[in-house]
């Protein structure tokens, strides 16, 4: 039996893990359930799966929760000390990390010195403090297993293969909802279009980035961190079917490749029964239905957020950081409409410029980390706020 704590139980990937742990009953437990604010659904998790430690975002959000009648026995608390309570508590086995955004980080950290099996489905974890992270595992002898489909898909090829096999890792994009569209067209993206995904069903911030491509840009850098290939080595093909969930090429010119259907539940449940493989209670994959499989070049003139990442990864160590604060900000405002869809990537571009400029050298600490954080986070509130005022875009596609 392995325990499971779920930081981010409430979200889309939080739900599609309880029906892993509802399809496994003789395996699976949960030990701990972290929510942001929706406090109604936490309750009816908890009422369900009977954690032995639960928490919330703020402490409104709890006094909401306790307001359902939780026993007091349960409640770690709110915000980063509650979440960090649920990731160490002793009755986890596995922390799937699922909570949006980079509130986990510290949680993660703990949960890791805790000797905790990461299930890691929050990206920004790693794209933030991959080094910190990696070495934090390395030392403590812990696992991070990837739940993202293309890392999970990758670390299925892998499957322990010596790294001097590898030559290549490919991650696979679906294109977003933007894929054919000309640059013009681009300019008057609402956020209602952005956040119609052809192929997978996600939350508003993570659907953003795949309509703008900064998703595979934070998965090329998670990539980096997770598998220790840099990323020059790392490729990013287009596959509008998101059937093939991403390739790995060997050293003889050989590609092997997962293929499955797109249910966020098969990477999930790999990471929670690894290195075993149990019965999933989903259709099989229907080659001959799903018809043809197609792949083909990123497009880094309509879609520059691509080329930002790989930027930021090779330009410096505390550029990643920068990326990702910059991009939040960004896409925030584009989801609030003070930001047109190009800006965003315009915002980020501004923001790297001026953090490779000073700011962002090596963050050696997680305090060092946030530090450049907020900076950055600032950074891109004032590039906004210009773009807003003068109502237009110096660089970018615009
Ligand atoms: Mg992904």
């Amino acid at each position: 039996m392995k325990s499971i704590a779920i930081l981010g139980s409430t979200g889309s990937i939080g739900r599609s893990a309880l029906a892993v742990v509802d399809a496994h009953p003789d395996r699976l437990s949960v030990a701990g359930l972290a929510a942001g604010t929706s406090a109604a659904r936490l309750a009816e998790q908890a009422s369900r799966y009977r954690p032995a430690v639960v928490s919330m975002a703020s402490p409104e959000a709890l006094a909401d929760l306790e307001r359902h009648g939780l026993p007091e026995a349960t409640v770690a608390g709110s915000g980063p000390v509650g979440l960090t309570a649920v990731a160490t508590h002793p009755a986890a086995d596995i922390v799937l990390c699922a909570s949006s955004g980079t509130a986990a980080l510290e949680a993660a950290l703990a949960a890791i010195d805790a000797g905790k099996t990461i299930a890691l489905a929050n990206k920004e974890v790693l794209v933030m403090a991959g080094g910190l992270m990696m070495d934090a595992a390395r030392r403590r002898g812990v696992s991070i297993l990837p739940v993202d489909s293309e890392h999970n898909a990758i670390h299925q090829c892998l499957d322990r293969r010596p790294p001097a096999e590898v030559a290549r890792l490919l991650l696979t994009a679906s294109g977003g909802p933007f894929r054919d569209w000309p640059a013009e067209r681009l300019q008057g993206v609402t956020p209602e279009q952005a956040l119609r995904h052809p192929t997978w069903s996600m939350g508003p911030k993570i659907t953003v980035d795949s309509a703008t491509l900064m998703n595979k840009g934070l998965e090329v850098i998670e990539a980096r961190w997770l598998f220790d290939v840099p990323p020059d080595r790392i490729d990013v093909v287009i596959h509008p079917q998101s059937i093939v969930h991403s390739l790995v090429e060997l050293r003889d010119g050989s590609v092997l490749a997962q293929l499955g259907v797109t249910d966020m539940r098969l990477p999930i449940q790999y990471a929670f029964s690894y290195p075993e493989r149990w019965g999933a209670p989903l259709p099989g994959l229907d080659l001959a239905r799903c018809g043809a499989l197609t792949f083909g070049e990123p497009d880094h003139g309509r879609f520059p957020c691509l080329g930002l990442a790989y930027g930021a990864l090779s330009g410096g160590p505390g550029l990643p950081v920068v990326l990702n604060a910059a991009n939040e900000v960004a896409v925030a405002a584009f989801l609030e409409g003070r930001l047109p869809f190009p800006g965003i990537a315009a915002v980020i571009e501004e923001v790297l410029d001026a953090g490779a400029a000073g700011p962002a050298a090596a963050p050696d600490s997680l305090a060092g980390v946030r530090e450049l954080d907020r900076w950055a986070r600032e950074r891109g509130a004032a590039e906004v706020a210009g773009i807003q005022s003068s109502g237009s875009i110096r660089r970018g596609i615009l």
